[in-house]
C-alpha cells in the first residue's frame, strides 16, 4: 500500500509532526483501513482528545484523511480516519524541494564569497567584506585572517544537489 515511501521515513514525518504519540497513531493508521477516534485511542492508550488533536494535526498536513457515514443501528455520523499514502509522497516531495532550495542558496553563496579565517576552530569564518572592515584581524580573537579554501564545501553541496534533484526526477 505504502510501496514508495519507506517506514522510517513514514515515521520520522509522524515524529516531526505528532511527537511520540504522533508515531504510535501512525502506526496504527498503517496497518488499518479506516479506524474511529475511539479505537484509536483504545489501541495506542492514548486519550481521546489527544488523538483528536493528532489526527487534525495529520490532517492539516494532508496525511490523513476522514470520511463520515451512518450508523444503521444508532442512525449516528461516525467519523473514520485513514492515512493518505499519495499525499504523504507529496509531503515528502514537498520536503526536498526545501531542502533543495537552501542547498542551492548556500551554494550560491559560498559561490559568490571569499572566506577567511582565523585558523581557531571556536571562531566563525568570515567574508572578504567582513575581513576588510577589520583589515584582516579575526572579529573575536584578534588573530590573522587568512584565506579559506571552500572548494571542498562546493563540491558537496553540488553533489548533495544532484542527489535530491535526481531523486525529485526520477
Ligand atoms: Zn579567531
Amino acid at each position: 500500500m505504502y510501496s514508495s515511501i519507506s517506514d522510517e521515513t513514514l515515521m520520522h514525518i509522524a515524529r516531526t509532526i505528532g511527537g511520540d504519540d504522533g508515531v504510535e497513531i501512525i502506526k496504527v493508521l498503517r496497518d488499518v483501513e479506516d479506524i474511529t477516534v475511539e479505537d484509536l485511542s483504545a489501541k495506542t492508550g492514548i486519550q481521546i482528545n489527544m488523538v483528536r488533536k493528532l489526527l487534525y494535526k495529520f490532517y492539516n498536513h494532508s496525511l490523513v484523511t476522514s470520511r463520515r457515514f451512518r450508523d444503521k443501528e444508532t442512525g449516528w455520523f461516525i467519523f473514520q480516519w485513514r492515512l493518505q499514502p499519495e499525499l504523504i509522497e507529496a509531503f515528502i516531495t514537498g520536503m526536498k524541494q526545501k531542502i533543495l532550495k537552501k542547498l542551492q542558496a548556500r551554494l550560491e553563496y559560498e559561490l559568490q564569497h571569499e572566506f577567511y579565517h582565523c585558523g581557531s576552530p571556536t571562531c566563525p569564518r568570515v567574508t572578504f567584506e567582513d575581513a576588510m572592515e577589520t583589515v584582516f584581524r579575526c572579529p573575536v580573537c584578534n588573530e590573522p585572517l587568512r584565506p579559506v579554501d571552500n572548494s571542498a564545501a562546493i563540491r558537496f553541496l553540488k553533489q548533495k544537489i544532484a542527489e535530491i534533484e535526481e531523486e525529485l526526477n526520477g
